[in-house]
């Protein structure tokens, strides 16, 4: 049975009539869409389509409009395009500020957006803004047939049980989804879809490329309360992880023991010249980053070569990797899951076995 969540309203009750249209709060970085922004609207479109409804996706940043016809290959049928100069990076308070905005003026009925480390920041602050509830990290999303509801499923409990978690009497209707975790369409950039300028700052005009359509908004952005100033963006030093391309893949998993145990599976990845994957039980610790998860809720990935380090090889895990051309597990335990579907297996401690495998392989 759903699980029913609702948000402390002083709204009195909502006119739920009044609120249609799938919305994806669409994210990019230095002007690049990111994936689980096809991904999110490649799902809306299906849900839309089961409600005889419109994707709508918002972009909002500075010179962003170019990525409107990306989303709208990927299903969107409307983009609304929010730019300023103020908005070129994420801040809390802007953002929150022109998106609630938004929300209020167009009503929709849904509202997903990825569970990234900006959307999980954003959608709290929209949902108590827009008196509303919001169900995070989502792995499935469908519509009710009888009701016409979102039916938001995540796991529960430790990720013992999968909820399936319903808002009934409050609109829009939000979830956050992990990034790798809905299926991104074939995009077609042939589709035709409309693109809205909105005015954060009222006053100016601007053309579209695609279909110019101003809509005022009564939305002030430099009259938004924004506390925060951004001196500098620092990047990660190290360079991005591409898992779904790698040939070969080092994978630790809590076998490793600490984030410093993570040395020994790196020396072997980079003496292979592969890529380092984990397991989501070390993602969750914070000892590796998010981008590095194989399985289910991470990466799909199909290298020639995957050394599983410390897995015990959990359904969800192996859900990731187990179409990888050959196999090979280190585990203390004989028992383990992995040993199932590996091609060689060698029990014992990772941190013996694999810095001898990185130095026979650098003799190599
Ligand atoms: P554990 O299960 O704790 O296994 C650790 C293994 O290391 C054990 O087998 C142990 O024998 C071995 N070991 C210990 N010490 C050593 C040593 N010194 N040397 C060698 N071996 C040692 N998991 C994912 O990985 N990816 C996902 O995308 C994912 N998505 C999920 C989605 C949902 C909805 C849910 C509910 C779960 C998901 N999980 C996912 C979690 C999954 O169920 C497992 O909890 C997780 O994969 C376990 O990670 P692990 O194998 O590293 O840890």
């Amino acid at each position: 049975d759903a699980i029913e969540i609702e948000a402390a309203s002083s709204h009195g009750k909502m006119n739920l009539d009044e609120y249609e249209g799938v919305w994806v709060l669409a994210e990019q970085r230095e002007n690049k869409l990111l994936d689980v922004s096809a991904e999110l609207v490649s799902e809306a479109r299906k849900l839309a389509d089961k409600l005889d409804e419109d994707v709508s996706a918002v972009l909002v940043g500075e010179d962003v409009k170019d990525e409107a016809e990306e989303l709208i290959a990927y299903g969107a049928d409307h983009v609304y395009v929010i730019e300023d100069e103020e908005l070129k990076d994420y801040r809390t308070e802007s953002y929150a500020h022109v998106i609630s905005e938004l929300i209020e003026h167009y009503k929709p009925e849904i509202v997903l957006l990825g569970a990234t480390h900006n959307g999980r920041d954003l959608g709290p602050r929209l949902s108590t803004r827009l008196q509303t509830g919001l169900t995070a990290d989502c792995t499935q999303l469908d519509i009710d047939d009888e009701e016409g509801i979102l039916l938001q499923t995540r796991p529960a409990f430790g990720g013992n049980l999968m909820a399936t978690i319903i808002c009934s009497n409050h609109r829009p209707q939000m979830s956050t989804v992990r990034p790798g975790v809905m299926e991104k369409a074939e995009p077609d950039y042939d589709r035709v879809g409309d693109v809205t300028e909105v005015q954060a700052d009222l006053g100016e005009e601007t053309e579209s490329e695609v279909k110019r359509k101003i809509v005022e908004i009564s939305s002030h952005l430099h009259d938004a309360d924004i506390f925060t100033k951004i001196k500098d963006i620092v990047k990660e030093a190290s360079a991005s992880v591409n898992l779904e391309d790698a040939d070969i893949i080092v994978s630790g998993g809590r076998g490793v023991g600490s984030p410093e145990g993570f040395a020994v599976i790196e020396e072997l990845a980079e003496v292979l010249g592969g890529e380092v994957g984990a397991s989501r039980a070390v993602v969750d610790e914070g000892w590796i980053d998010q981008e590095h998860q194989v399985g289910q809720t991470g990466k799909n990935v199909q290298p020639r070569l995957y050394i599983a380090c410390g897995i015990s090889g959990a359904i969800q895990h192996r859900a990731g990797m187990e179409t990888s051309d050959y196999i090979i597990a280190i585990n203390t335990d004989e028992e383990a899951d992995i040993f199932n579907i590996c091609d060689y297996g060698i029990v014992g401690d990772l941190h013996e076995i694999v810095p001898l495998l990185t130095e026979g392989f650098s003799q190599e």
